[in-house]
């Protein structure tokens, strides 16, 4: 079973509380402003993640989402392309 770990760059406040919750230290804040100001969280060490969850649940602004991906059903990403 593979998982897939996005966290979303506009959404995030950068309150870094997903950093300090994670127990294997994989997370950090970029250097770059998202739209609002805020500097969000990466994957700094993803090869780290256990999938545990943590984060996502620490997370009050519900940016960081971990969905499993079965290599038999392979998911066809959609793009979305939003003007304004
Ligand atoms: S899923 Fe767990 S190990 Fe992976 S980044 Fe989140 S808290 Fe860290
Ligand atoms: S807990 Fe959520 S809002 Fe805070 S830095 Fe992590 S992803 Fe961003």
């Amino acid at each position: 079973m593979a998982y897939m770990y996005q966290i979303d760059f506009e959404r995030c406040k950068g309150c870094g509380l997903c950093v300090d919750v994670c127990p294997k230290n994989v997370l950090e804040l970029t250097k770059e402003v998202n739209a609002k100001g805020y500097f969000p969280a990466y994957q700094a060490r993803p090869q780290d993640c256990v999938f545990c969850t943590t984060c996502c649940i620490m997370c009050p602004d519900v940016a960081i989402s971990i969905t499993k991906t079965s290599e038999e059903g392979k998911n066809a990403g959609g793009a979305e392309d939003n003007d304004g």
